[in-house]
């Protein structure tokens, strides 16, 4: 069985496996182990796919901001495909919950995104199919984009390679010790050697740590689920925003020319391959059927995937308190895909 040393071992091959690997690929020999067959199968592959500066908790949202030049701008050799396409954000409000909407927009100026406010009313322009009575106030972000996830997943990993990294795949870590400043991590594929180890294993970090024999440190999954059906016949979706409320119990947007929705839930969830569940499945119709005029007449499409949360939903990030050598990279939640590119300076 091989045996290899590195300077960093990273564990997981999503957006963050991908990323940090690419990032310290200048600074040393890194060896990458995903424990699935391809990179980006679990939570990085099942994502909505925007960037929204409105999206998720403080530090995280600024992380978006400082990321979107990356985005804008890959570095050279990066990918031949634009990362981004415009999308555009519309987030509605219900009466009673005009403050939080109120701050939300106040909070969006202050960090310098454009935003427009708008009535319910007017909020038809953007997304016609919302049913204006059920909402007061609306607000337009019209630079939230698309990201082409599989670009930017496959981007990090070309330069990475490019650069001398190995990715190695079905290179479940199974053991992991550290003995004479050294890490020793066992998989099937081999046994590989380094004086720091990044955790970037998503829903399964927590699980990760213990193996390390680290104190529980709460950063858990949970389930997520999506759906996918048929637009309104004769309608042009394809310039429809992505549509929250801004009490968050729905979302929807265009997707490959079908409408996906979530009903935004968050399950707690063991580290699994995340599947879709019928009754928020039931939910997620209910709500397209409650707060749009668009019927939903067959699903396509349905799937789930894990978000990964510290109870205060901001990030994990950084070597872990009992021992300076495993570092974190963890707690993504909602925000992984649109968040993680604030790395390195993009092209000038
Ligand atoms: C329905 C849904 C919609 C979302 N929408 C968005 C969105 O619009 N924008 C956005 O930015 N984010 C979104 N997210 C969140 C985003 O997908 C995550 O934040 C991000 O993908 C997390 O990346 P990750 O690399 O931490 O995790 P993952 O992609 O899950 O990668 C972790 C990897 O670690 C591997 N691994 C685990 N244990 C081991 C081990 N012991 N040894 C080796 N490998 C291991 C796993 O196989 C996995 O590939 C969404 C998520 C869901 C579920």
């Amino acid at each position: 069985m091989a045996k290899e040393t590195a300077d960093f071992i990273v564990i997981g091959g999503g957006i963050a496996g991908a990323s940090v690997s690419y990032e310290l690929s200048t600074h040393g020999k890194v060896v990458l182990l995903e424990m699935e067959s391809a990179a980006g199968y679990h939570s990085t592959g099942r994502s909505a796919a925007v960037m929204s500066e409105n999206y998720g908790p403080a530090l995280w949202s600024r992380l978006v901001t400082a990321s979107r030049s990356f985005l804008e701008q890959p570095p050279e050799g990066f990918t031949n495909v634009s990362l981004v396409t415009p999308r555009g954000a519309l987030f509605l409000a219900r009466e009673g919950e005009e403050a939080q909407f109120s701050a939300q927009a106040e909070e969006l100026v202050r960090r310098g995104v454009t935003i427009e406010q708008a009535s319910a009313e007017e909020a038809l322009r953007f997304c016609p199919v919302i049913r204006t009575d059920a909402f007061v106030r609306a607000m337009y972000e019209p630079d939230c984009m698309d990201i082409d996830t599989e670009a930017l997943l496959s981007g990090y990993l070309k330069l990475f390679r490019s650069r001398g990294g190995q990715v190695v795949t079905k290179a479940k870590a199974e053991r992991i010790v550290r003995s004479g400043g050294v890490w020793t991590v066992s998989t099937p594929k081999g046994t590989f050697e380094a004086p720091v180890v990044i955790n970037a294993a998503g829903g399964w970090v927590q699980e990760v740590a213990t193996l390390a024999g680290l104190s529980y440190r709460n950063v858990v999954p949970f389930r997520r689920t999506a759906v996918t059906f048929g637009p309104p016949a004769g309608s042009d979706i394809h310039t429809w925003p992505m549509t929250f409320d801004v009490a968050e119990t729905f979302y929807f947007k265009p997707e490959a020319g079908r409408i996906m929705v979530s009903p935004v839930d968050m399950s707690p969830s063991e580290p699994c391959d995340a599947q879709a569940d019928e009754l928020e499945v039931a939910i997620a119709i209910d709500r397209i059927h409650t707060f749009t005029t668009m019927e939903v007449r067959t699903v396509k499409h349905k799937w789930g995937g894990l978000r990964t949360f510290a109870p205060d939903h901001e990030p994990v990030i950084g070597a872990d308190p009992e021992e300076p050598s495993f570092i974190w990279l963890a707690g993504q939640g909602g925000n992984g895909v649109m968040g993680g590119c604030c790395g390195s300076p993009p092209r000038r």
